[in-house]
């Protein structure tokens, strides 16, 4: 059976077949209780007014690194849940490739986080919450095509978004009326 790459076709309804299709053929095995630990970090961030936003690297079946996002804390724009979770994992490792590695995530990714998870050439994107900007998502599902040094990202959405939503607007609300 034939299994298209993403990018082939221009069309975003064949990407997002072709996505699934690779999902399916490559066997990704997603585990929803992942998110459990998510939501606690991103709990912890809503508690020290962060935006709650957190993210687990997963390595042969158990918990390899987590973070969440320390954007104010640090008072650094890079300091991101992914970035984190990424640099925590690549020194655990001592390896800047995570090939065999997933991370879930609470919200989709920015597209400089999602730059450096395909740099990092960790396989499966497991998000909780889609993003509700439409060109954060083109510009995140063209990052994670294939390209000529780095393989395609497997990216799956909205796999547990009723209480990341939640959270994220009580947070905005609590912002509001602060
Ligand atoms: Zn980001």
């Amino acid at each position: 059976m034939k299994v298209i790459e993403p990018g082939q076709d221009g069309n975003i309804a064949a990407l997002r077949s072709s996505f699934h299709v690779h999902f399916l053929f490559c066997g990704g095995t997603m585990d929803n209780h992942y998110f459990d630990h998510v939501y606690e970090l991103a709990l912890k961030a809503y508690d020290e007014n962060e935006v709650p936003i957190a993210a687990v690297i997963v390595k042969d079946g158990k918990i390899l690194a987590s973070a969440y996002n320390h954007k104010e804390k640090d008072q650094c724009c890079t300091s991101h849940a992914e970035i984190l979770a990424i640099e925590e994992a690549s020194h655990l490792l001592h390896n800047w490739r995570l090939e065999d590695c997933d991370i879930y995530i609470s919200l989709d990714p920015c597209p400089m986080c999602a730059s450096a998870i395909k740099q990092a050439r960790i396989q499966h994107v497991y998000s909780a919450l889609n993003n509700s900007d439409s060109s954060n998502i083109e510009l995140v599902e063209k990052i994670f095509e294939k390209d000529h040094t780095n393989p395609s990202v497997y990216f799956q959405s909205n796999l547990d978004s009723e209480r990341f939503k939640q959270l994220l607007n009580s947070f905005f609300e609590k912002q509001r009326n602060s």
